[in-house]
């Protein structure tokens, strides 16, 4: 069975809006290079947006604040501060916008939130040299937010990997920038 299992069937979300002022990816979705770990392989869960401290971070759609998580949480060790927000897809499944390394978070938990709403600032909090959010898009699955939150997995679970990669459902009409660094993290 795969350790990272990518769901062939992704979920029904309408275009989102892009996180951030910024629009340079500067690390994909999926396997990289990670030069600050001894230039080792690793599976990056989200992407990263590179940019200025300080800058706007939006909420990609309407939901609802699921957590707001200070630097050092148990739940993000390296997110530094993390606000994660919940959201139903065009099939009322619910899935997850989780932005890391921010600066300043504008929203409290349960906070209702729509698309293009400021909810923070970009950082570089927890394990990172740079200024840049972390990006990722979690589906829920019977393994997956219960298990990072430290409540364990089914033993019947599937998909242990519940991530999707978001430049397929972010839209930025043409100003997603193609730019890949190996050198991000
Ligand atoms: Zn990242």
């Amino acid at each position: 069975m795969p350790t990272h299992e990518v769901k062939a069937d992704p979920p029904a979300i309408a275009p989102l809006t892009w996180p951030a002022v910024s629009t340079l990816t500067t690390s994909p979705f999926g396997p990289r290079l990670k030069v600050s770990d001894a230039d080792r392989f690793d599976w990056h869960q989200g992407i990263d947006i590179g940019g200025t401290n300080g800058e706007n971070i939006y909420s990609i759609a309407d939901g609802t604040v699921d957590g707001v998580y200070t630097e050092g949480s148990p739940q993000y060790p390296d997110g530094g501060n993390v606000i994660r927000v919940r959201h139903y897809d065009d099939n009322a499944d619910r899935y997850y916008s989780v932005y890391m390394h921010l600066k300043t978070m504008a929203v409290a938990k349960d906070d209702p939130v729509n698309a293009g709403d400021v909810i923070g600032t970009m950082g570089q909090s927890g394990d990172t040299t740079f200024d840049h959010l972390h990006f990722e898009l979690r589906e829920l699955t019977s393994c997956s937010l219960e298990s990072q939150n430290g409540g364990g997995c089914p033993t019947s679970a599937t998909g242990e990997d519940p991530h999707m990669n978001p430049i397929e459902h972010l839209f930025a009409s043409d100003v997603i920038a193609p730019t890949v660094s190996v050198e991000s993290f």
